[in-house]
């Protein structure tokens, strides 16, 4: 059985304040890393404090995004080695709102994949589909090549330890969750594509969360489905009692 994997990713919200105390908040009561893993995806300018407060508890920290170089003259970008020098664990890659406000294309989150991958950060690829592009029928056409282009050149072994994130643009943020079933007949389709590309172990090994207005009040559902294996969340990651609710879900599910 896949261990599922609750990531928060806040966006560009909480002061420096507010995320420490967040951390603070919710330690004692983190689930253990062997029901679920548990993720914090923060502002770039939060992470070297927020990982050594989570040092001695089973939260990890990651990134919302990087460059995929390790250095040179990119003015306000954070690298890939900058990240691991700190202990980053985990990087958010292709965020649709990456890809829709600042032009992230599939072949910079292909490299970024490679960067983080060479620094032993676990990538977290997100893929979905506009409104548009549902309506019209092509949902598992887009997130398919999206999935596709982001794991060329990459091993079995490697697309086994990363984490794959459907998330329906119109479902981001806007109260719309897709139902439990469509969104687990998306997932079902990327584990299709990883089987397809590799073999039916690495498709069955490789964990794919949902995302998109996922609350305490739809989780258990969510993740009651074959391949739904835990969830990016931003707005009920923001608060204490409703992020707990999340991971108390994910460690009974
Ligand atoms: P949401 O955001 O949970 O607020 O819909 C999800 C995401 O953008 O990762």
């Amino acid at each position: 059985m896949r261990k599922p994997i609750i990531a928060g990713n806040w966006k560009m919200y909480k002061t420096f304040d507010e995320a420490v105390d967040f951390v603070e908040a919710i330690q004692e009561a983190i689930p253990s890393e062997e029901k679920v893993d548990t993720v914090i995806c923060a502002p770039a300018l939060y992470l070297p404090t927020l990982v050594v407060a989570a040092e001695d508890t089973d939260l990890a920290i990651g990134a919302q995004n990087m460059h995929f170089e390790d250095e040179g003259a990119f003015t306000g970008e954070i690298s890939p080695a900058m990240l691991s020098t700190i202990h980053v664990d985990y990087v958010i890659l292709g965020h649709s709102e990456r890809r829709e406000l600042f032009n992230e294309t599939d072949e910079a989150v292909n490299k970024k994949v490679r960067a983080a991958l060479n620094h032993g950060i676990v990538p977290i690829i997100c893929c979905g589909e506009t409104l548009e592009e549902r309506e019209a029928g092509s949902t598992e056409a887009k997130v398919s090549g999206q999935i596709r282009a982001a794991l060329e050149g990459f091993t079995a072994e490697e697309v086994a330890h990363m984490v794959l994130a459907y998330e329906p643009i119109w479902a981001i943020g806007t109260g719309k969750t897709a139902t439990a079933d469509d969104a687990n007949a998306v997932c079902g389709a990327i584990r299709a594509v990883v089987a397809d590309l590799y073999d039916s172990e690495t498709s069955e090994t490789v964990r794919i969360q949902y995302g998109g207005s996922v609350k305490p009040e739809n989780i258990v559902e969510l993740l009651g489905k074959e391949h739904i294996d835990g969830a990016l969340v931003g707005g009920a990651s923001l608060q204490p009692d409703s992020y707990l609710k999340l991971l108390e879900a994910a460690a009974n599910a």
